[in-house]
């Protein structure tokens, strides 16, 4: 889940740091630097990175006052910062660690220090990813699972406010599956499920799409800067996924093989609407689906609404 390289930001006033720095790094990881305080939080927020070196003397904002910020903020919280600072004193090295820095390292820079401590709290980090995303799996089908879900969903809805940027959200239901289980028997019904969720894994999706179990038999796709003209496009992309994939299914009263009904919303994030008023409109849509034949989608716009577009 993270890249097989770390990124790192750097953030330090001096330029000759930050490129001295980059150089020294650059090799084993993806590094990006910034020489302002105030536009290295706006990085931190809009792609989190693995790793933050961070000076303490800044102008605008200083490197205890930023690492504060960053630790008050459940998004960035558990992003290691290092401080790389000429502040040598054991006072400023407590402060600095009191602020929820996770290591600290005195100016002038030896590479090899900077490289091994940077590499320690790599590991720290993957090894947090790491366990934290073993919680969020689903041990049945190996999707997300929905507390994963409504994390990503509360996260997605504010990154997407941030940039002013669509939301949108696909909500699937297996057809007759309480006949699929009545008929196959229930462990069949799990093979079925594991089935139907690696197939919609496998709908070509973008690094920032998550697809989660919701729950039973249902699943859910978060697809972050989709607007409204391809979330009915990804909707169908889902639902062809579970046709294709052909599991026998001759209590269905919709199709031969097992099939999905498909209700998609799409929203530009702000104050007037929550994530909750999206789930409930994808939800609305894949009740529509469901009452008008099963085996289609439906999806619809929270705000401006361009109308509801349905496929079969
Ligand atoms: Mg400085």
């Amino acid at each position: 889940m993270f890249d097989t390289m770390g990124s790192i930001l750097i953030i330090d006033d001096e330029s000759v740091i930050t490129d001295l720095l980059k150089e020294i790094l650059e090799e084993d990881y993806t590094v990006e630097s910034t020489t302002s305080s105030v536009d290295g939080l706006a990085r931190v927020r809009a792609k989190l990175p693995d790793v933050i070196l961070l000076d303490i003397n800044m102008p605008e904002i200083n490197g205890y006052e930023l690492c504060r910020l960053l630790k008050s903020d459940s998004e960035t919280r558990n992003i290691p910062i290092i401080f790389i600072t000429a502040l040598s004193t054991p006072e400023n090295e407590t402060l600095g660690l009191e602020t929820g820095a996770a290591d600290y390292i005195v100016k002038p820079i030896n590479p090899s220090i900077v490289m091994a401590r940077v590499k320690n709290q790599m590991e720290v980090k993957k090894q947090r990813d790491y366990l934290e995303q073993l919680s969020s799996i689903d041990s049945m089908t190996g999707v997300y699972n929905r507390r994963y879900f409504d994390e990503c969903l509360d996260r997605e809805w504010r990154r997407c406010q941030r940039s002013q940027s669509a939301l949108s959200l696909v909500l699937m239901d297996i057809d007759y599956f309480k006949a699929y289980n009545d008929r196959y028997g229930h462990v069949a019904g799990d093979d079925c499920l594991k089935v139907v969720a690696g197939k919609l894994q496998q709908v070509p999706q973008r690094g920032g799409d998550v697809l989660a179990r919701f729950g039973g038999e249902e699943f859910v796709a978060i697809l972050p800067d989709t607007p409204y003209e391809f979330v009915q496009f990804m909707a169908e992309k889902f639902r062809r996924a579970v046709e294709e994939a052909a599991i026998a299914h001759v209590s269905s009263k919709v199709s031969d093989v097992v099939t999905v009904c498909v209700g998609g919303a799409t929203v530009k994030p702000d104050n007037k609407f929550s994530p909750l008023e999206l789930l409930q409109l994808a939800d609305k849509m894949l009740y529509k689906a469901k009452s008008e034949g099963r085996n289609r989608t439906y999806t619809s716009c929270l705000d401006t609404s361009p109308g509801e577009a349905a496929a079969e």
